[in-house]
């Protein structure tokens, strides 16, 4: 089996620089895939946190006037990693995070700055680097879309190019004026390229150029495809479903490891062994030490995407039932602010840290009795995966990656002992009431609650499977494009 070489081009990898599940991802196939004869390197944008964790970074190209200033192409490792970084200094080696400043206020110049990316991982994929050509090209959302517009305009060879789509809320639209300043040529505005709704779309240039597409989920690449959630882009991915595959995430199973989990107050191997971390969980978020209430729990971004204003709406009910609930998260300022109210009014049976706080995300999902993610569309999500490890049981909306990962309390799967959390349809307010009921219900049979968490913990959640999937899919763009 000869090793394929792939160029991943992507704007976060864990763990140098993260606001999602995009980067657990780009963090983790290189590792998942290296034993299946995949070579992956990443090109990444060259912020300050990745700068500062690359080791034996060294300069293999100097890009002088790029995209407004002068940059380099840097190559070297970090966690194992193999990186190319785009250190452009007058791009993105400021304050703030990945895409917005301190302020949360998204940089003026995104599209300058992801065109820059793209136009760097196009000129790697066409031979920049000396003894380097990639096979393919694996494009992570919109902000590495635009190298396969480069590649494509470009003409001549080019490598095979997968665009994988995480989370098709973000497309990366601009206005066409830019079209010059991005060195984009006037023929590439077309609908049969980069032109989207009359402006220049990123992600839309990838799905229409890509030889794949993919997303993070069977369930999410089916329901893109159709107008509720296809975000103004069902029509294409429609047409274009024969090349449109969903694989799921995984979790790296070594970070997520509560048998050896240095975060926890306890390791534990079965769900005996939480009890502790219970406690700690209770403390930390001031709640009180109660063993029999069902522990709500979440871990998320706070987003209208998460669906948590449904949460907050259901919260009487969860109390009525004798439920606490712990939040940690952050993000939109209301939600914070009704998540805060609800602890002040209810001290001891809902406490909040609002913060991303990986370590204490680590707690929750080792103490909390149930995790709810009712999350109005969901690519794959990663939380229920954790939950699923770590034997607390997943409550989620049937949508995306949470239909295909979470198997359902029925009587039936209950009796196959295949059940894994609760889950609930459609994505409004009763339903989820009704679902914090049930949970509560199946909580006060000790011997069914054991079993679900006994065959979450159970449940394959690593890479294992999707890496291949991952393989199979270079492996059969390769053969249709001739070797
Ligand atoms: P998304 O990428 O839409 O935010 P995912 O579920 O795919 O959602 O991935 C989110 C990842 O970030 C998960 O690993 C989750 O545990 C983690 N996470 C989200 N919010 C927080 C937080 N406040 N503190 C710690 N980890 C968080």
């Amino acid at each position: 089996m000869s090793q394929i070489e792939v160029l991943a081009v992507a704007s976060e990898i864990y763990p140098l620089a993260k606001t999602g599940g995009l980067a657990d991802v780009t963090g983790a196939l290189p590792k998942a895939l290296a034993p299946l004869g995949v070579r992956i390197r990443t090109l990444v944008p060259g912020y300050g946190s990745v700068l500062a964790g690359l080791e034996r970074g060294r300069t293999v190209r100097r890009l002088d006037r790029f995209f407004g200033g002068p940059a380099r192409l840097l190559a070297g490792t970090a966690e194992g990693l193999e990186l190319f970084v785009l250190d452009a200094p007058h791009l993105f080696d400021r304050p703030g995070g990945p895409y917005a400043g301190p302020d949360g206020t998204d940089f003026p110049d995104n599209a300058r700055r992801f065109a820059a990316l793209g136009r760097a991982a196009a000129n790697i994929g066409q031979g920049l680097v000396p003894r380097y050509r990639p096979q393919v090209l694996h494009l992570h959302d919109w902000q590495a879309g635009l190298a396969a517009a480069f590649l494509v305009y470009d003409g001549g060879q080019r490598p095979g190019i997968v665009c994988t789509i995480h989370n098709l809320a973000f497309q990366g639209q601009f206005d066409s004026k830019m079209l010059n300043e991005l060195g984009l040529p006037a023929r590439a505005f077309t609908s049969d390229g980069v032109e989207y709704y009359g402006d220049i779309g990123f992600l839309k240039a990838s799905v229409r150029l890509a030889d794949r597409i993919t997303t993070v989920s069977p369930t999410y690449a089916a329901e893109i495809c159709m107008p509720q959630l296809g975000m103004g882009m069902d029509g294409l991915l429609h047409g274009r479903a024969d090349r449109l595959s969903g694989i799921l995430n995984g979790i790296d199973v070594d970070v997520w490891n509560p048998a050896d989990d240095a975060l926890l107050d306890t390791a534990f191997a079965t769900p005996a062994g939480r009890a502790g971390n219970r406690a700690t969980l209770q403390a930390r978020f001031g709640l009180a030490p109660d063993p029999d209430a069902t522990l709500f729990a979440v871990v998320s971004r706070l987003s209208w995407q998460k669906g948590l204003d449904l949460l907050l709406e259901a919260l009487p009910v969860l109390l009525a039932e004798g439920g606490q609930l712990a939040i940690l998260g952050s993000g939109d300022p209301a939600l914070e602010r009704g998540f805060q109210a609800a602890a002040t009014a209810h001290p001891g049976r809902v406490g909040c840290v609002f913060a991303y706080d990986e370590a204490l995300a680590h707690l929750v999902q080792g103490g909390a009795d149930a995790v709810l993610v009712p999350s109005r569309f969901e690519p794959c999500g990663l939380t229920q995966l954790c939950a699923l490890r770590y034997g607390a049981v997943p409550v989620v909306a049937r949508v995306g990656g949470l239909a295909d990962t979470v198997i359902d309390a029925s009587p039936m799967s209950l009796a196959a002992h295949a059940a894994t959390g609760v889950q609930f349809a459609p994505v409004e307010t009763p339903m989820l009431e009704a679902a914090i009921r049930r949970t509560v219900a199946l909580h006060r049979h000790p011997d069914t609650w054991l079993r679900l968490q006994q065959n979450g913990m159970a449940s394959d959640v690593s890479w294992r499977a999707s890496a291949d999937r991952y393989a199979k899919l270079y492996r059969g763009l390769l053969a249709e494009r001739g070797g």
